[in-house]
């Protein structure tokens, strides 16, 4: 019996798709993902490219001095030739040049791996999930996965501190749709700063529930409330949303929080850079006292500690954040000395190896004109940003994700969340905020086993 909700598939009339190409055969998931720990992602970066000669880093034309062929200049070797001046972002974080260096990143490893303790029969689940999760091609849980879970199941508050790309999805999904299964009157909201990182969750949802009698709802903005309402007048095990519209809901009385036993803040640190952080406090003031709460973040700063010390009882904290950068990302900085960015970019872009690039700006305008210069240079470009309606945005990452055209330019906040397989560069055309917003962003690259390059403009 194939059972999908109609809810569901009326929110996301575009999701089978995707689905299919991310579920693939055979586990994409690389246990070899770096542990956690306090140190600095880039100490290891830096010794990493100590070698220079042996770099893995291919793109010779690339690393050709500016002036004579009009063609971008590299740094050689990771040496930062103009000293350690590094860029500016808007926060005033001064990040040094060298951090967006290290063109042999494979000599960086050696850290740790964490190891898995668990297979996923393990967890006891039900036999349709374990049907579905084989169905996925997942051989065995990730790291996130391997240690969250059993806390789940046993309904302990949690905080799990995880990137993107490390499972995480997954790691609240499993359990969560195991216990639907067991005991069917369950509602769980999951609460996340973005609409692409909503569709992407309720894609993640339905690739496990196909088979299985789940309803799941997507409520967020940029899309008519109409339909949100209708289907919120029915039930559903899982409802997906960002703050604004969650808001607006439980304001029109059709979202009723008290009646929610679990929720789900994912990107915690991006809902809080975001400013969402009164919504957030909104919606967990609430709810029921008695709820189940699962807090996922990147990061663990004090503004993220005050949260969880009010909104957590007692959580299990697991922590499998990267202290590296993925050693299959290159990273080099391209230097634009006084020439024309615009131009700098577009000459990069005829090389045949930038075939899927995610372009950064800083600035929604700044996006949408160097999309429009691109595109009349005869570059096939997009762009996505918070002004974007949810359509766009979604047709833009669509056509992305299908190859019909090759760069993607974005803003961070845009940009969050997304799961994008085989970008071949990731493009920092402005220098990002903060470093933490560059390993975000390089970090769409370089997923699962293919090889990724991330370029910075600098002065
Ligand atoms: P996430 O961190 O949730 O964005 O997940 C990143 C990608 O890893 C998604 O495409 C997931 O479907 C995939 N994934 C999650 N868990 C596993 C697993 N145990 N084995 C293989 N792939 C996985």
């Amino acid at each position: 019996m194939t059972q999908t909700s109609s809810r569901t598939r009326s929110n996301s009339k575009n999701n089978s798709s995707k689905r299919n190409s991310r579920g693939g055969s055979g586990s994409s998931f690389k246990s070899s993902r770096r542990s956690g720990g306090s140190g600095s992602s880039f100490k290891s970066s830096k010794s990493g490219r100590s070698g220079g000669s042996g770099s893995s880093f291919k793109s010779s034309k690339f690393g050709r001095r500016s002036g004579g062929s009009g063609r971008p200049s590299r740094s050689r070797n990771g040496r930062n030739p103009s000293g350690n001046r590094g860029g500016r972002g808007r926060s005033g974080e001064r990040i040094p040049i060298d951090k967006f260096i290290n063109t042999n990143p494979k000599a960086a490893q050696g850290a740790p791996v964490i190891e898995v303790t668990h297979t996923f029969s393990d967890f006891g689940f039900e036999l349709d999930l374990v049907q579905a999760i084989d169905g996925r091609g997942f051989v065995k849980p990730s790291p996130i996965q391997d240690q969250i879970i059993p806390h789940i199941l046993k309904g302990r508050d949690v905080i799990g501190l995880a990137n993107t790309g490390t499972g995480k999805t997954a790691a609240f999904l499993l359990p969560l749709i195991n216990r639907v299964i067991e005991k069917k009157a369950q509602t769980t909201l999951i609460m996340v700063p973005t609409r692409e990182l909503a569709d992407q969750i309720n894609d993640e949802l339905k690739s496990f529930t196909r088979r299985i009698k789940i309803f799941s709802t997507v409520c967020v903005g940029g899309t008519p409330i109409r339909p949100q309402i209708r289907s919120l007048r029915q039930h559903n095990h899982f409802i997906i949303g960002t703050p604004g519209r969650i808001i607006d809901l439980v304001k029109q009385k059709v979202l009723i929080l008290n009646k929610i036993n679990t929720i789900v803040l994912d990107e915690a640190d991006r809902m809080l850079d975001m400013g969402f952080i009164n919504d957030m406090r909104y919606v967990m003031s609430h709810m029921s006292e008695s709820r189940h709460t699962l807090f996922f973040s990147a990061t663990m700063s004090n503004d993220i500690k005050a949260l969880v010390n009010d909104f957590l009882r007692d959580p299990a904290i697991v922590s499998v954040v990267q202290t590296r950068i993925s050693t299959n990302i290159a990273q080099d900085v391209v230097r634009i000395a006084g020439r024309d960015k615009v131009d700098v970019l577009k000459d990069l872009l005829k090389e045949p190896e930038l075939c899927k690039v995610l372009v950064f700006g800083r600035t929604k305008h700044g996006v949408d004109k160097l999309c429009q210069k691109l595109n009349k240079g005869g570059v096939n470009a997009e762009s996505i940003h918070g002004n974007k309606s949810h359509f766009q945005r979604k047709r833009s990452l669509d056509r992305f994700k299908s190859d019909r055209v090759q760069v993607l330019i974005a803003t961070d906040v845009a940009a969050r969340g997304i799961d994008i397989s085989e970008i071949s560069h990731v493009i920092n055309f402005d220098i990002p905020d903060t470093y933490n917003d560059y390993i975000h962003r390089i970090g769409r690259t370089g997923r699962g086993a293919h090889e990724g390059k991330a370029l910075t403009f600098v002065g």
